[in-house]
């Protein structure tokens, strides 16, 4: 797919297809801006959005080749309402590192804070292409700020993600900034390695520029290793090539080289002058995020001439850009931004392990499982037929049994369960029913819009006398007798419960206080005209109630409810027994 429209772009010359538009970046941004801004413009309908993304990309890359701000705009913009049109996270990413790349390019200060910000939106993407592309740009823009110790190792990673990939365009650019970070680390020998390979691997893929611009970065190395012959060769094929090609900034670069190697060779006025010029031109092409390595460079220079004064303004002029560049406060950004992006990769990682291990457990599970099988088939084989039956038969059967006696547990648990609440001699709850039931009201008594719960507790009156004139057999039936009325009434209003010897308790939520005296009355009347069996010998029996509302006021807990319950009955008892007291009338 990708294919015939980047063939629809013109082609750059001895460059295999696959790497020929990223290619034209650098040799011929323009031409590439054009080519791609008429792609978009002839094929917007039709272009699927990953190859607009890519379209965009190239031409981001170029607009920042060429110093082209406002080609980058349009891609970055693009990128954008791409990334908003169809949450796609990796055109916000693009857009994100290609401004990184120019804020940091540019001198402007928050450039890797947007590059984390966008690789940080790729961590969790699978498509190794995608995720080699993010974290190589991720290397570029450390590589680019200069900070080795991250850079370096992102960038040899990344250079195990392109061989895997086969990509020797990204394996020679990551090559290349490996060699950077490792300049930057002074590890001058290694640098000069790596960017030889780089070198080598541009040059495998027909990439002239690029040879020449890897070339540049090599100088410096020779010129450390004191090869300055070699190092003024390549700047000065680099410059070259970067003025005819228009790329500013990489000529720059170039041209300081050439003083470098000019100063080794002791050639220290023409290195002076050379810098001059330089540094006047990266003022003039706003340059700014050059100028602090070439003022560095010539005040170093310039110290060695002995002209303090140049040296001292040079240094102090570079102290003044890096500070304007990179405040404390960024910095604790970019770290925060690092933090987070490391702590990510490890999990990533030690989630691709655990994914591993699963894996590997679930290959020995089938592997014992296959084994299992084996197994058993051959122990089939060698029984016979017959016994292979009763067993089968045998192991029905005991399953049926093991079923059964499960079911029949699974029962008894429920009817213990269902008794460790039951009062056995009248069959209502008891009184760890009670208080279960209880609390469970007290904790939702909190609608203020709906009636109050209603408890009374109900005890018999001279139960004793009863119990003394006709034994405690014949007591048990009364109270029986007596709480199946109970219960009866209480009907689907409320839940007795016995929670003493011959005191009851009825809990009725969300009842109110005029309810709740109502059914108390009607309670105690039918209790009291009661006819009880005769065999009792007990012609009839009395109640006394007290009651008490959960309204959050008087009563707000478990405890003082009981309490306004249980002063409320003491009253109705202290009354004369008989009788129904509410526990608002008492207080
Ligand atoms: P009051 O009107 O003041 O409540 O007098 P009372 O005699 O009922 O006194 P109280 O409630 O203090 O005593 C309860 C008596 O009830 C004591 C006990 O003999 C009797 N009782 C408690 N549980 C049972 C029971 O399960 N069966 C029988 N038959 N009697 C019980
Ligand atoms: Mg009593
Ligand atoms: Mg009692």
């Amino acid at each position: 797919m990708a294919v015939w429209l980047l063939a629809a772009l013109a082609h750059a010359d001895g460059v295999p297809e696959r790497y020929a538009q990223r290619y034209r970046t650098v040799s011929d941004p323009h031409g590439l801006i054009e080519d791609v801004r008429k792609q978009l413009d002839t094929h917007s309908e039709t272009l699927p959005p990953t190859q607009e993304r890519e379209l965009l990309w190239l031409m981001g890359n170029a607009a920042i080749n060429s110093n082209d701000d406002a080609a980058l705009a349009e891609a970055t913009l693009r990128l954008d309402s791409l990334a908003a049109a169809r949450d796609d996270t990796v055109a916000s990413a693009a857009a994100g590192f290609l401004r990184s790349r120019h804020d940091i390019e540019n001198g402007d200060g928050d450039g890797l804070s947007e590059a984390l910000r966008a690789a940080a939106k790729m961590q969790d993407v699978r498509d190794p292409v995608v995720a080699a592309w993010a974290k190589y740009a991720l290397c570029d823009s450390y590589t680019l700020v200069e900070d080795a110790r991250n850079g370096l190792p992102l960038c040899q990673q990344v250079q195990m993600n392109y061989r895997e990939l086969g990509d020797t365009w990204g394996l020679a650019e990551a090559e290349n900034d490996e060699g950077a970070n490792l300049a930057t680390l002074n590890r001058a020998a290694e640098a000069a390695k790596a960017y030889e390979r780089s070198r080598a691997h541009f040059r495998s893929v027909g990439a002239d520029q690029l040879v020449v611009m890897v070339g540049d970065n090599l100088a410096r190395m020779y010129l450390e290793l004191g090869r300055a012959h070699e190092a003024l060769a390549l700047s000065q094929a680099s410059l070259a090539q970067e003025q005819a090609t228009g790329r500013v900034s990489d000529a720059l670069l170039s041209r300081a080289n050439i003083a470098r190697a000019y100063e080794a060779m002791g050639r220290r006025a023409d290195a002076l002058e050379q810098m001059k010029t330089t540094i006047a031109d990266a003022q003039a092409a706003g340059k700014e995020g050059l100028l602090p390595d070439l003022l560095q460079t010539r005040s170093g220079m310039a110290e060695k001439a002995g002209n303090n004064a140049l040296a001292l303004a040079d240094a102090r002029e570079v102290i003044r850009l890096l500070a304007d560049r990179r405040s404390p406060a960024l910095r604790s950004t970019e770290s925060a931004l690092e933090a987070r992006y490391v702590t990510r990769e490890k999990e990533l990682r030690i989630r691709d392990l655990e994914h591993q291990n699963r894996l590997k457990d679930l290959a020995l599970k089938a592997a014992q499982a296959e084994a299992e099988r084996q197994d058993e088939a051959r122990r089939r084989q060698t029984l016979s037929s017959m016994i292979a039956k009763l067993v089968a038969g045998g192991l029905i059967l005991i399953a049926a049994l093991l079923f059964l006696l499960l079911r029949a547990q699974r029962r008894h648990a429920a009817e213990l369960s269902e008794q460790a609440l039951r009062d056995p001699l009248t069959g209502v709850g008891n009184r760890r029913a009670f208080l279960q039931r209880a609390s469970a009201l007290v904790r939702m008594h909190g609608d203020p819009r709906q009636p109050p719960h209603v408890l009374m507790l109900i005890d018999f009156d001279h139960f004793k006398r009863i119990n003394d004139s006709v034994g405690h057999p014949q007591g048990d039936r009364v109270l029986a007798v007596v709480v199946d009325h109970l219960r009866e009434t209480v009907g689907k209003f409320g839940h007795l419960a016995r929670i003493g010897g011959e005191e009851f308790a009825v809990l009725c939520p969300h009842f109110g206080a005029e309810a709740g005296i109502r059914l108390a009355e009607v309670l105690r009347a039918g209790v009291a005209a009661l006819p009880l069996p005769a065999e009792v010998q007990v012609e009839h029996v009395t109640v006394s109630i007290g009651l008490a509302l959960l309204d959050g006021v008087r009563c707000s807990d478990l405890d003082g409810w009981m309490r306004a319950a249980d002063a409320a009955l003491y009253a109705a008892k202290s009354y004369g027994r008989d009788r129904v007291v509410a526990s608002a009338l008492v207080s």
